[in-house]
């Protein structure tokens, strides 16, 4: 056995083969071409054809969203016009791959110059080529590697269209080479229950056909397992997908300790799909996802329709709303600076908003708005806030635009630090524990080559976590866990422990932290905290919490 690690997203637990996504294909070099043109023709059209009807048979098996998606791909590899530009180039002496990789290209590039959903379309014609030349070449296209049997795919990195498409009966669990716990990669993976280890160094040495359990709890790949370890794996497989399919509940402890537990949205379409999951209301909504592309400022009522939107799906509940959240890797064009050396440490967030006060005038007013229109409970709170000045300029101006409920974010370790400062000041504090993490470790949480830092059982992390936890009870101010951390059932349970009094987080991971905290009281939960607290690594203060010896 040999056993590689990385960071585990979820709870999850797979065993199975290798599957390896297929490098992508080098550029179609342009020599001339040594076939017949007629040839080069029926060969690149024949091509085309079998690309066409692979697409449409994926799709039709698919279904919903990914048959569209796969359907529109087909017609693109049965466009007469591209068909008609690739005949020409190779009457032009280019090879069929290079007559289709050139004629691709440069519908491409016309697609992109569209903009819109036209120029969104140009990724998908690429791909379309890509699997052109590869079966041109005699290849595996790129992307997930078709298969009737379950495997784990293993990949440097995977583009969101490939996860989005993922087939979840097929495949059993994500080891990549990069990416943090919060890439794109991590994200989606939890989104879609689907266990993953992200930031894996060692993943280059996976062959096709290397049998592997993928644990996604201790964040380890193993390589040729035992009997004993996969029955093992296996074992844990069953439970943690029995966990999933518990009867839905309102959060609370084994004492009935009430946890509510919320979700995360970036979008009130999901609204729905998060109440079936048992979503008691929302916990964080990230608006800066709304108007990402945006090149001006959202106007107060497209703001306005949003956010009724939203509100209108969740009467008598609890929904926390943050205020645009833009820079570093999420640039708002009509608030970021565009260079910044160190955009983590810069102009953003609060400070940005600060910077530009019209833009959170309009958005405070715009939520207001909803409010008065609704029933929801609305709770406002600002990203990136360094202290409880900070803390006290929001509130107030939360206040003064019609805001009922206003807090803070707790991201920065300077906030924690004067947390019963900030407590005086903000309705609520709400942890996030992404940026906590990547501010306490100083490890940037894009980056794969620190990713190991961005851990939120580091002890420096549940050390300021608790003292906001204290600062909340002594105050009697709500302390709510928006990160990925709550999402982590081990460490939900901590997070209780040390103080927490609601959690929010992806709707997926919702089941399992259900599950996790039934099984405990407040009493057990404060203890495995005080045992995290002590811990010298991440890894040692998740192995005393949980009462494992594995790291
Ligand atoms: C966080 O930093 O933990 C958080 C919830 O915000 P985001 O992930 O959007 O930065
Ligand atoms: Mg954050």
């Amino acid at each position: 056995m040999t056993e590689l690690t990385g960071t585990g997203v979820g709870r999850g637990v797979a065993v199975g083969p290798v599957r390896r996504m297929p490098e992508p294909l080098a550029e179609p070099t342009t020599e001339p071409r040594t076939t017949p043109a007629d040839e080069a023709e029926a060969e690149a059209r024949a091509a085309l054809g079998a690309v066409q009807q692979w697409l449409t048979a994926r799709g039709a098996a698919a279904g919903g969203d990914a048959q569209e998606v796969l359907e529109a791909q087909a017609m693109m590899a049965s466009d007469p016009a591209l068909a008609a530009d690739i005949v020409k180039r190779i009457g032009e002496g280019r090879s069929a791959e290079r007559a289709v990789f050139e004629a691709f290209e440069s519908f491409r590039v016309l697609l992109t110059s569209m903009g819109g959903y036209l120029g969104e379309r140009a990724a998908d014609l690429h791909d379309v080529a890509q699997r052109v030349i590869a079966h041109l070449r005699g290849v595996p296209a790129p992307g997930v590697p078709d298969s009737d049997e379950p495997f784990i795919l293993v990949a440097h990195d995977l583009a969101p269209a490939d996860t989005a498409l993922l087939d979840l009966d097929i495949v059993l669990a994500l080891v990549t080479r990069d990416g943090g716990p919060t890439s794109h990669t991590a994200i989606l993976a939890r989104a879609k229950s689907i266990p993953a280890v992200v930031g894996v160094a060692g993943a280059d040495q996976l062959r096709d056909g290397d049998v592997v359990v993928a644990d996604a709890a201790a964040g380890t790949v193993t390589l040729s397992p035992d009997p004993a370890a996969v029955d093992a794996a296996e074992q844990r497989r069953a439970l943690w997908r029995r966990a999933a399919t518990a009867p839905i509940t309102d959060g609370r402890l084994a004492d009935g300790t009430p946890v509510p537990l919320l979700a995360n949205l970036g979008s009130p379409d999901e609204a729905a799909g998060a109440i079936a999951l048992g979503a008691e209301g929302v916990g964080l909504f990230r608006t800066e996802f709304l108007f990402l592309s945006s090149d001006a400022a959202p106007t107060v009522e497209a703001q306005q329709a949003q956010y009724t939107a939203l509100l209108a799906a969740f009467p008598g509940r609890k929904v926390v709303v943050r205020a645009l959240d833009a820079g570093a890797d999420k640039p708002l064009a009509f608030l970021t600076a565009a260079e910044e050396e160190n955009p983590a440490l810069g102009l953003r967030g609060l400070r940005a908003l600060r910077a530009k006060e019209g833009v959170l005038r309009d958005q405070l007013t715009a939520l207001a708005l909803a409010q008065e229109a609704t029933e929801a409970d609305l709770w406002v709170m600002a990203p990136m806030v360094a202290d409880a000045a900070e803390s006290q300029y929001f509130v107030e101006l939360a206040r003064e635009l019609g805001i009922r409920t206003a807090g803070v974010m707790a991201e920065v370790p300077s906030l924690a630090l004067v947390a019963d400062q900030v407590m005086q000041v903000a309705d609520f504090v709400s942890i996030g524990t992404n940026d906590l993490t990547q501010y306490t470790m100083a490890a940037d949480r894009m980056l794969g080559s620190v990713a190991s830092y961005q851990d939120p059982w580091h002890p420096a992390v549940l050390r300021l976590i608790a003292q906001l936890g204290t600062g909340g009870a002594v105050a009697s101010t709500p302390v709510g866990v928006c990160g990925e951390a709550a999402a982590d059932p081990d460490l939900a349970v901590v997070l209780v422990g040390l103080g927490a009094t609601s959690l929010s987080m992806t709707p997926a991971a919702l089941a399992e932290v259900r599950a996790a905290l039934l099984e405990v009281t407040l009493e057990e939960a404060r203890e495995r905290a005080a045992r995290a607290l002590t811990g010298r690594t991440a890894a040692e203060a998740r192995a005393l919490a949980t009462g494992t010896q594995r790291a």
